[in-house]
């Protein structure tokens, strides 16, 4: 049975996520990994995590593992301390952005890495098999606790970027940690930044009483008020386990997600001169421009963080992400990394001395419309068909790697069914905002064209 989505399994606690659905996971670890080198374990700030890690590390010990407990931590800083504490695989409890009543697992390799989909499918097998008998009295394993993961992962970050030009500066910034994870380490980060820290929902509480997990605009509206209201250069606001970032202006305008991640691809590109920058197929077109511009290639992979990082890996790539604030930064760790992605922007208006607003200026200007539609139907493979059909056009190049993407010479239009939700996601982009609007509509217009074909 498919249990991983396209990052990890979320459910919905005390339906589908019992005590005993955690238990059959963590008996699951324990019978693929072989006794020895310890599992990492940590969680995010959700009101299930605590006692779901209790379990799955209770089930591990039982099972004669050796178990490292790192606590609540950010999803990038638990990835950062897997190679470091020496473990065969790192558990992550979190659900992410998603609402408050989710939680899940996600795992990750001994590099540090997401775990492969090879990982996840032996895991799902273990789950549907009988259970192993458990260690005798006399062969369990151990527990500790590991309190070292966040400094650990600060350092990190903090050896990576030019500490002293950004301190220098005395940023001001305003920093909603969604009353996630983040608490614990992006206040810190950036008081070591020499920045004055105003911080929202800056406590650990997992019904999200602040607002919801995810950091979209409609999201971050009292931050966007707040950024003025006390002269801060910018905003920072993450997701629920920080593994994003995103941020408003110095006049409190919400900068979408793929232009953070166009700047940062433009400073990488000159400094590096040329290199390939990963992106899935939602990436924006500006960052082919300024490729072709600066030297650089863009490779496009299916969306979801883990088919991000492993083209990173294999084409040694410079720089990549995700159009939703979810950025990768090599010299730090092949993993998504909100806290790193703060560092790197401050680092970036350190070095060109002007405010955000005016950096992004320079870009290259498109305009990217999202929809999510209903998606009432499984046959998904006819879908595709019926979308591809309904989105040719003359002049039209149909890319297939991930939904259908019809890519037109003025801009793009993709659909996609979701991998975590039951809906088609609806992506397009132009130069004019007017035509991103109207491919946007010929999107969701295929849609009903290819799911009436089903009938
Ligand atoms: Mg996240």
């Amino acid at each position: 049975m498919r249990l991983f989505g396209t990052n990890g399994i979320r459910e919905v606690v005390g339906d589908r996520l019992t005590p005993e659905f955690a238990t059959r996971f963590a008996t699951a670890v324990a019978t693929i990994c072989p006794v020895g080198p310890p599992i990492a374990l940590g969680w995010d700030g959700r009101t299930a995590s605590p006692a779901l890690a209790r379990i799955v590390s209770g089930t591990l010990v039982l099972m004669g593992h050796r178990v490292v407990e790192l606590g609540i931590l950010p999803t990038p800083a638990i990835q950062w301390s897997v190679p470091r504490v020496g473990a065969q695989l790192g558990i992550i409890i979190t659900a992410s952005h998603n609402p408050p009543e989710f939680d899940g697992f996600k795992c990750i390799a001994a590099d540090g890495l997401e775990a492969t989909r090879e990982t996840e499918i032996r895991l799902e097998q273990a789950m549907s098999a009988p259970p192993p008998r458990s260690a005798p009295f006399d062969r369990l394993g151990s527990s500790r606790h590991d309190e070292g993961g966040a400094a650990r992962y600060l350092e990190g970050i903090l050896e990576r970027v030019d500490a002293p030009t950004i301190v220098a500066r005395h940023f001001v910034v305003v920093l909603d940690c969604a009353n996630g994870a983040s608490a614990v380490t992006s206040p810190e980060l950036l008081r070591r930044l020499g920045c004055q820290v105003v911080t929202l929902n800056g406590h650990i509480d997992g019904t999200f009483p602040g607002r919801p997990s995810e950091p979209t605009e409609a999201n971050l509206t009292h931050l966007a008020r707040t950024v003025p209201a006390v002269g801060a250069d910018l905003g920072i606001a993450h997701d629920g386990d920080a593994d994003r970032a995103a941020f408003v202006d110095a006049t409190g305008r919400f900068v979408p997600g793929e232009k953070i991640l166009a700047l940062l691809a433009r400073d990488r590109l000159r400094r590096g001169r040329g290199g390939v920058i990963v992106t899935p197929v939602t990436g924006s077109r500006a960052v082919e421009d300024l490729a072709r511009e600066l030297g650089g290639q863009v490779v496009y992979t299916r969306v979801g963080s883990p088919s991000v990082t492993h083209a990173m890996q294999e084409r040694s790539a410079l720089f990549g992400g995700e159009e939703n604030g979810g950025l990768i930064f090599p010299e730090l760790h092949l993993a998504r990394d909100g806290a790193m992605t703060a560092a790197a922007v401050l680092d970036l208006l350190a070095h060109e001395g002007r405010p955000l607003a005016e950096s992004l200026a320079g870009l290259p200007s498109y305009t990217m419309v999202k929809l999510k539609l209903p998606l009432p139907t499984d046959r998904r493979e006819e879908l595709l068909t019926g979308l591809t059909r309904a989105l040719a056009a003359p002049g039209a190049e149909i890319v297939a790697l991930d939904g259908v993407k019809s890519v037109r010479p003025d801009g793009w239009v993709l659909v996609r069914p979701s991998g975590t939700e039951p809906l088609l996601r609806v992506f397009a982009e132009a130069k004019e905002p007017a035509r991103a609007q109207a491919l946007a509509e010929e999107g969701r217009r295929a849609v009903e064209v290819a799911l009436a074909g089903l009938v």
